[in-house]
């Protein structure tokens, strides 16, 4: 090999050794960031969810619930749990008008069935700002206005994992009860 091409695999060499660590250290930093305990329809209490509603069954093409159905009065406003990022704002089949953002230790939050969604929001939600109203859209329609809310871990947690009806599917689907306690 001639020095050029010597020096230019070192630079590489060098460069992925970089990334490698500034990513990590991105990762440790999502660990850090304290998360929210806010619940994320304003006004609610553990008295507007049903204790057992997380992974409830039989529900329909779901199988199980992954998640909180929060009751309120349509137009009640919905508001950040934590501080997070915006990863989508828009419409989904099931989920009606949604909003999806990813919070800290690398968990997005999921928030179904809004009447509106709030236009000025920010890329960076602080945590109790408004996200939007709840409501019944998607396949919450005609039934009795209620936020979905869920939180989905990026990162595997196998020890939640336990033999009920896609049991294996708790390695990522929180249980926001829990959460929000
Ligand atoms: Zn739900």
């Amino acid at each position: 090999m001639s020095n050029d091409i010597k020096s230019y695999v070192v630079d590489i060499m060098s460069m992925l050794k970089y990334i490698a660590v500034v990513s990590l250290v991105v990762i440790f930093i999502g660990f850090l960031l304290p998360e929210g305990r806010v619940i994320p329809v304003k006004g609610a209490t553990s008295s507007d969810w049903n204790k057992d509603t997380f992974w409830y069954e039989p529900w329909g093409t779901s199988g199980v619930h992954k998640g909180v159905d929060i009751f309120a009065v349509d137009g009640t406003p919905v508001i950040a749990t934590t501080n997070m990022l915006t990863l989508y704002k828009g419409e989904l089949s099931k989920g009606g008008m949604v909003v999806i953002a990813l919070g800290p230790k690398w968990r997005i939050h999921y928030f179904a069935h809004l009447s509106e969604i709030n236009q000025n929001m920010a890329l960076l939600l602080q945590k109790g700002e408004e996200l939007g109203k709840v409501g019944d859209t998607g396949n919450a329609q005609g039934k009795q206005p209620h936020l979905h809310y869920s939180i989905v871990s990026l990162l595997p947690l196998p020890w939640l994992i336990d033999g009920s009806t896609q049991g294996y599917k708790k390695a990522f689907y929180l249980n926001p009860i829990e959460y929000l306690r």
